[in-house]
């Protein structure tokens, strides 16, 4: 990166979701880059980007924590500018004005515009961009208010992720495509290094203004949504996501290598791609030096000192026979549907309100599970990979 400025992360020590330290620390690790009109012009109309995702409430650690949104929203509003707060929900849930009201209110968001003086969006409009720089993605649908905002700040959550490996400031932003559109792109990207590649394309057309990301507690195991919450106590801030995502995957002990977001930003030499391009400030939490995070139970890297046979590689490329499934509870299930309708490859039929699986049309993005909202779905690995595990110890 001769001649060219690192990327700038602050990372700030938050020990809880306590109000006075989120909105101290959110505001140390902004200090930390220059200050907030280092990205946002006073008086602008700012769009406040969380994971909503299906609008859960914030101990369950699947949405960005209403206390970090809040601390944002203050520091946007003192700076005179108009906010609003607004996602389109996980797929599988209607992008309606009454999902939504119901989501915000769930996830804590409602009290947060009732305190700071956010507006909660409830306009469902969207348009299609083109965007003819995209790679891989030459147009992108996208909700109204992320376009008419003058800047995106993506207030983002850490999390491991059944799929992704990770989720946290690139990701994101996939949430500003409406309703079905996302298993759509989920149909049209199957491979996750072209589903990366698409959402480097988006973030390249949107181009956040700032990042800010929840990880005073984060999600580690079956992420985004079955996974379980883990005490890492940071806050981090940046104006990249890829490398605010790059030190989030060193706090958390997830091998970047093995994060197709990020493996992809280095293919395409994105600014913060690499750890020599990225600049570290701010008072780091002692957590930054303990133990990685719980990886979901699909992960099948190389990361952190898993040998990798010539055995294991073969299996990869039989991803087929090897790569677990989705595997259906019908005690549990609640008979909603979403999971059908999330589905982007229509794997899913329902009878008698019971999902069944057509195995051989199933692209294991696990969509399905992401969204479920009676956790009846559980991923399994298959027999062929229980069984190398067992010989082998890989897991
Ligand atoms: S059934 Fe398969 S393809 Fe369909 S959402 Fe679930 S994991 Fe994805
Ligand atoms: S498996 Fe989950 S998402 Fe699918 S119908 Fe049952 S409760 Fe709904």
């Amino acid at each position: 990166m001769a001649g060219r400025e690192k990327e700038v992360v602050s990372c700030v020590a938050c020990g809880s979701y306590n109000r006075e330290e989120v909105e101290t620390a959110v505001r140390k690790a902004i200090d930390a880059l220059g200050g907030i009109t280092t990205f946002i012009s006073p008086g602008s109309r700012v769009l406040l980007k969380p994971n909503l995702l299906q609008g859960l409430p914030p101990e369950r650690c699947v949405t960005t924590h209403p206390e970090v949104v809040r601390a944002v929203s203050l520091i946007c509003r003192d700076l005179g500018c108009r906010v609003i707060i607004a996602d389109s929900p996980g797929g599988g849930i209607r992008y309606t004005p009454a999902n939504l009201r119901r989501l915000y209110a769930a996830a804590g968001y409602e009290a947060v515009a009732r305190d700071t003086g956010a507006e909660l969006n409830y306009d469902t409009g969207y348009r299609t961009v083109s965007h003819p720089a995209g790679l891989l993605a030459k147009s992108f649908p996208v909700i109204a208010p992320a376009l008419d905002a003058d800047h995106i700040i993506v207030v983002s959550k850490a999390k491991t992720h059944l799929w992704t490996l990770y989720s946290g400031g690139a990701k994101n932003l996939f949430g500003v495509l409406p309703g079905l559109e996302k298993p759509l792109h989920h149909a049209r990207f199957q491979d996750p290094d072209h589903f990366a590649g698409m959402i480097l394309d988006l973030n390249d057309l949107l181009r956040p203004s700032l990042q800010v990301m929840d990880a005073v507690m984060v999600m580690e195991g079956d992420g985004p949504s079955s996974g379980t919450p883990r005490l890492v106590e940071a806050l981090l801030a940046g104006g990249s996501a890829t490398a605010l995502d790059q030190v989030a995957c060193k706090m958390m002990g997830i091998p970047a290598a093995d994060v197709p977001t990020l493996r992809t930003a280095r293919e395409r030499g994105l600014p913060g791609s690499i750890p020599d391009q990225i600049s570290l400030v701010g008072n780091p939490p002692k957590a930054l030096q303990g133990q990685g995070v719980r990886l979901p139970s699909t992960y099948q890297g190389s990361g952190r000192g898993m040998q990798r046979s010539m055995l294991l590689s073969l299996l990869h490329r039989l991803g087929g026979v090897y790569t677990p499934y989705p595997s259906f509870q019908p005690d549990h299930c609640q008979h909603c549907g979403r999971c059908a309708r999330i589905c982007p490859v229509g794997a899913l039929t329902l009878h008698e309100g019971v999902p069944e699986l057509m195995r051989e049309n199933c692209i294991r993005c696990y969509c399905c599970h992401e969204i479920c909202p009676a956790g009846s779905i559980v991923i399994r690995p298959g027999p062929v990979r229980r069984l190398i595990a067992k010989i082998s110890g890989l897991s």
